[in-house]
Order: structure tokens, then sequence, then C-alpha cells
């Protein structure tokens, strides 16, 4: 949950609706819906927005409750080992796994447009670099970027005192459609049939059928991530922007310096004109690229062996990288399976994908390093002799272990008689 709770800004609403901010597991017994029952939060499938503190609280509850042996330990290094990878992680232990699966999401990639990121922290930052925004009280600050990112931060700036504009090359902003509570015409639900991205043919597609994405030809997958499910908010942010928020629409950057404390930036509109403005801080809510180049924690020869399609990993229908053993899921895998890799609704199917890949494994023993890092150790022989982990102090024996379930650390009553399917032990 780092993402959401370290990196989005304090009172974002979410942009997905109610049943497509689930985060999965298989049997779908703890929802966002149960979550809010139980604890008095007003919920609607549709037509009620989720806020951000509702979503963490969801988030941190269900690890708590699905995941609880979840380790929570970054991986500063991977290689390859005879035997599949060797891991160290931040705490000093060494890890050796047969397949590792990286759904490390959108962490290591965040997006500045050149001509800015050369500017010290002090005036450039991304928008994954807000979450509180008290420190910005007072100031007068450029936000970047048409999309939901630049529109939310900007909204909610100007609510917590900043001073605030927004720049877009976009000559108009985009939001969803304000629900008005009544049922819609059947025709309508015919020609915008309801989906996990959203209403619409082409989002419906892309939601509910990720494998048929995956057979269409590389080059027509590519196009459609970048140009499909363009730039625009959700419906709860243009109360806070709309008539509040100053907005340059139509403009790009084309180049930013420092002058007397403050950001000097040049923009030009695309009929050629240019304007010059000044501002105490410029906010990139420019996305995210997916660019293995970054993951720093990769070794240059494993990364070298990946083979890429525009910066992302090239996976086959299990997830599985040109190296073998190596998957990818989150944002990493939509190139290949397209954009609802991008949302939490996409999870379901990649764990599902996920989970029968290794299922293939005739002896299987797993183990979470973090998060969202999955790391699968096989042994030969007796299964029950690979309940440990290696590490460079010794040997971690897993204690009080359920044997005939052994995806989960945990004591045998409270894993409900060691009955789990290999998809439990999928985090995404
Ligand atoms: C402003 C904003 C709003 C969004 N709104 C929505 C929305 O409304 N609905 C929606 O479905 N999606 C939304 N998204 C997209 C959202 O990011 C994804 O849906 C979701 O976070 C994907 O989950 P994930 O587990 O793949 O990645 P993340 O949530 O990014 O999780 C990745 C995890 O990997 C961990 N990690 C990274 N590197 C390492 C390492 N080396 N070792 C160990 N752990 C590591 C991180 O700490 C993190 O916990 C939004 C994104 C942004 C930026």
């Amino acid at each position: 949950m780092e993402s959401w709770i370290e990196h989005m800004p304090k009172g974002m609403m979410l942009k997905s609706d109610g049943f497509a901010s689930n985060l999965y597991d298989p049997e779908s017994v703890y929802t966002l819906k149960r979550f809010c029952a139980d604890h008095g939060i007003r919920y609607g499938d549709t037509g009620v927005p989720v806020s951000l503190d509702t979503f963490t609280s969801y988030g941190l509850a269900f690890r708590d409750r699905m995941v609880p042996e979840l380790e929570d330990k970054l991986v500063v290094a991977l290689d390859r080992a005879p035997e599949g990878f060797v891991l160290r992680l931040d705490s000093g232990e060494t890890v050796r796994a047969r397949r590792v699966v990286l759904a490390i999401g959108i962490t290591h990639f965040k997006y500045t447009p050149e001509n800015l990121a050369h500017l010290p922290e002090k005036f450039v930052t991304h928008s994954f670099q807000h979450h509180h925004l008290e420190p910005l009280r007072g100031r007068d600050v450029t936000v970047l970027g048409g999309g939901a990112s630049a529109i939310d931060l900007a909204g909610l700036l100007q609510q917590a005192g900043s001073k605030v504009r927004l720049v877009a090359r976009a000559s108009s902003l985009k939001f969803h459609t304000t629900p008005d509570g009544k049922p819609r015409p059947l025709w309508q639900q015919i020609r915008h049939p309801q989906s996990g991205l959203g209403p619409g043919l082409r989002s419906r597609f892309f939601a509910n059928a990720p494998m048929i994405f995956h057979y269409l030809p590389e080059r027509w997958r590519v196009k459609v991530v970048r140009t499909s499910l363009g730039p625009s908010a959700g419906w709860p942010s243009k109360a806070k922007f709309v008539g509040k928020v100053e907005q340059l629409l139509g403009y790009s950057v084309q180049r930013a310096e420092i002058q007397e404390g403050k950001v000097r930036l040049s923009l030009r509109s695309a009929d050629g004109s240019e304007r010059e403005l000044l501002t105490d801080h410029v906010i990139a809510g420019t996305g995210y690229k997916v660019d293995l180049t970054r993951l720093k924690f990769l070794s240059g020869d494993l990364r070298s062996r990946i083979r890429l399609v525009q910066g992302s990993p090239a996976l086959s229908s299990s997830f599985e990288c040109s190296v073998p053993g190596l998957y990818f899921a989150g944002v990493a895998a939509a190139n290949s399976f397209g954009p609802v890799m991008r949302f939490a609704f996409g999870a379901g199917f990649a764990a599902e994908r996920l989970t029968k890949a290794m299922a293939k494994s005739p002896v299987r023993d797993r183990i979470s390093v973090s998060a969202s890092t999955m790391v699968e150790m096989t042994k030969e022989g007796d299964p029950t002799s690979s309940s440990s982990i290696e590490t460079e102090t010794g040997i971690m024996k897993r204690e009080n272990g359920c044997d005939s379930c052994w995806l989960r650390w945990r004591p045998h009553d409270s894993c409900r008689g060691g009955s789990h399917l290999p998809d439990h032990c999928l985090r995404i």
C-alpha cells in the first residue's frame, strides 16, 4: 500500500467506482463493500466516491486479515543464480528463489519532462512526491498536466491554501460524468456498458478481455495502451477544481530556469504564441512511464536479458518475461495485457494467470518478501523439507506453520485447515 499511503495527495478521491476498487481475493470474502459495512462507511457500487482514507484503511485491514504473514522489506538487489535467482533484502537477508514475481507498481516509474528534470527538487517535484500538502501552503504553485493526478493535486493544493495554476497541453480538460442517481436507460447500458474501467464498449473490452488483448499484434497493443483511456479526472474532483484553480490550457513548457529564487517557465501555445510566468514551485503531474532501466535493484546482466518493448518487459501469456522464472505484474504488464493492468481491477486476472503458472511446479514453497514482491521457492524432493529460508546469518525456520498449507506462515488452526488453493499465495 506504500504508493497509496505515501504518494497520493491527502484528501484525494479514487477515480474507480466502489465495485472496481476491491483488492483481489479469489473468494471475494473481503471486498471494499464488506469493509465499509463493517466500519459504518457509506458505500455504493457506483455513484459514491471512495476516499483515499477509506481505501488505505481497507488495504491495511485486508493485509492484516488476508496476508498477515507479509514481510515489509525492500529488495535491494536481484540477480540470476544457478538455480534461479538471488535476492538481497534491505534487512541484510539473502533469499534464493526459483521464481520471482515483480509487482512493483508505479513506484519506480515517475516521469518528469526533460526540460524540467534538471532543476533541483526545491523547485521542481513530481506529483508522486506529494502526500502532505501543508508544506506548500501560501506558496505559488504551478501544476503541469491535464490528467487525474494533476487535476486532483491542483484542486487539493488550492483547498489547502496554496495559490495554484494548472498548465496543460490539452485545450480542454475532461472529467467523468457526474452520476445523477437515476437508473441508466437500456439503450445506454447497451451502447455504453458498465465496466471496471468506466462505461463504454472499449473500456469493457479492456477490462474483461485482457487475454484476447494479449494475442493482438504487439505494435497495436503498445499503441492502444499509449493512446486509450486518455487523461480525464474523476467527477468528484470537479467541485474542488473548476472555478477555483487558474487554468492555462493549450500550453507546453519550452524552458525552465531558476531566477531570483523562483522558477521561470517559458510556455508556448499550439498557435506558436509564447508567454512566461514566474512561480515558487512546479509540480509535474505528468504521469508514469515504465522503464526497466529505472530498476536499480536489477543486476545489469539480468536487465540485459529481458526483452523490452518501449521500456516494458515483453511478457508471455503467464506474465513471464524473456528470463525464465521472472514475472511482472501491474503497470509493467500493461503493454502485454492492456490498460486494465494499471488499475486495481486488473489484479484478479493477473493473480489467476500467475497462480496457474506457479501451480505447474510440482513442489512449491512460497514466501512473500514485501507488500507486492512475490517470491516462489521451489525445491526438489519432500515438500516439508523446504519450509525454511536461507539467510546470510543461517536458516530461518518456519515455526508452527500449517504443513498441508505451506503457502502461509501461520498456525494450522488459523488457516482454515490448510485447504488453500495456490492462488491464496498471490498478492498484488
Ligand atoms: C494519483 C493516482 C490515482 C489513482 N487512482 C486509482 C483508482 O482510483 N483506482 C485504481 O484502480 N487505480 C488507481 N491508480 C493506479 C494505482 O496505482 C494502481 O491501481 C495500483 O496501485 C496498482 O497496484 P500495484 O500493487 O500493482 O502497485 P503499487 O500499488 O504501486 O504497489 C507496488 C508496491 O511494490 C513495492 N515495491 C517497489 N519496489 C520494491 C522493491 N524493490 N522491493 C520490495 N517492494 C517494492 C512498493 O513499496 C509498493 O508497495 C491511481 C494512481 C495514481 C498515481
